[in-house]
């Protein structure tokens, strides 16, 4: 205990020897070679963990960082222990020599410790072959995912392009019985027509949304999209609509971004739509268009002060033809929030809502500021 004592007391105390050159017999060659070597070895260690500082700085979200910062300690110190032996040439400091090295030696064995720790973390830690492997596989399977999309995007168009034709003829021969037979007719057999033709319609509404809904996917026409001018669009549009429902919609400024712009015009369109048509009765419309920033994305948020949804379908009504009411009740098809999903997903984002059932819906969809898709891949 004492000595401990004694050795704190003198740390710094050099009167116990003399300076290395006096100790013993040294050549000047001998001397200065043990000197320069000293510093030249000091000189490297110093340099690699600034080196390493300036990887860990440069390099942002490399993994096991703590590591990184353990292995520069490490070597900074080792070579201070060399820097400190040339020193002891001129000054023998032999107590802070010995400190020095045992402070060394603990973080050596931190860093050994931290090795053994992280080495299957870093064993898994891919290497740029390995990812770039990883990359043309994924590469390879989203292009065929695409192909296999185009498909079923052309199969839908078809289809539904060509189940309009005979719906045509059969509208066509409805309004002709109607007009022909008009005098002929009972009640209920008007009444038959009539509600034949209703159904064509619905028909033909569905086929019409089914067919927007299938042709939705990032192509090639992603461009910078003011999403102001985009809103500002989608409501002279709907001008009709909002002056007969008598709403109030304000929006904040809202930023361009890289999407399409087609596709951000009928997320607007339907979130809007539905934010006025499912209005509580007797009370004016309020909607709050408005937009975060967050590091990588924008949070888009439509707010409206209507019925509201239940919890229980927050899901369900995002899946194509689920409708929570009846025709009657308030008109529509089921496909304006699934397009909605399918064009935010395809922007690599996501859809999701608020609500509370009896006093509004807050519709929320990230778009990511660096948007990239299969094409900004190809070569
Ligand atoms: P549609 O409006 O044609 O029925 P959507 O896919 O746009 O189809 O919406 C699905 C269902 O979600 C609607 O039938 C409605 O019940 C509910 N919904 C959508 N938007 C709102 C809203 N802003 N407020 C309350 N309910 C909504």
């Amino acid at each position: 205990m004492n000595q401990i004592i004694e050795f704190f007391s003198k740390l710094g105390d050099t009167s116990d020897w003399p300076p290395r050159w006096y100790c013993g017999t040294w050549s000047e060659f001998h001397g200065w070679l043990y000197i320069a070597s000293d510093l030249l070895i000091w000189l490297a260690y110093m340099s690699i963990p600034l080196i390493l500082l300036r990887f860990v700085v440069v390099k942002r979200g490399i993994p096991l960082k703590r590591v990184f910062w353990l292995f520069g300690a490490f070597i900074l110190l080792c070579g201070l222990t060399h820097l400190v032996d040339a020193f002891i040439f001129w000054v023998p400091i032999y107590r802070i020599s010995a400190l020095v090295r045992l402070l060394a030696g603990i973080v050596s064995i931190g860093t050994v410790i931290a090795l053994i720790k992280y080495f299957d973390t870093a064993v898994g830690l891919r290497t740029s072959d390995e990812f770039e492997f990883e990359l043309k596989y994924r590469q390879k399977a989203l292009q065929a995912l695409e192909r296999s999309n185009e498909e079923l995007k052309q199969f839908a168009y078809v289809a539904s392009h060509d189940l309009q034709s005979p719906l045509k003829t059969i509208e066509g021969y409805l309004g002709l019985l109607e007009s022909k037979y008009k005098e002929q007719l009972d009640e209920p057999g008007l009444k038959l027509i009539k509600t034949t033709t209703n159904s064509t319609h619905r028909m033909r509404d569905l086929i019409n949304d089914l067919l927007e809904f299938s042709q939705v996917g990032l192509g090639q026409d992603l461009s910078e999209v003011p999403m102001d001018d985009v809103l500002a669009e989608v409501l002279e549009e709907m001008q009709q609509e909002i002056d007969e429902s008598g709403a109030k919609i304000t929006a904040t400024r809202l930023p361009v971004l890289r999407a399409s712009r087609i596709d951000m015009k009928r997320v607007f369109q339907n979130l809007l739509s539905n934010s006025i048509k499912y209005s509580r009765k007797g009370i004016q419309p309020e909607i709050k268009v408005s937009v975060r920033e967050k590091a990588f994305e924008w949070v888009f948020s439509i707010e409206d002060n209507g019925i509201g949804i239940d919890e229980i379908y927050f899901e369900k009504i995002f899946q194509v033809f689920q409708r929570l009411h009846g025709r009657n009740e308030y008109p529509g098809t089921g496909v304006g929030l699934a397009t909605c999903k399918k064009i935010i997903e395809t922007h690599s984002g996501r859809i999701w809502l608020n609500s509370n059932l009896g006093k509004g819906s807050n519709f929320r969809f990230t778009i990511p500021k660096d948007l990239k898709t299969i094409y900004d891949y190809e070569s």
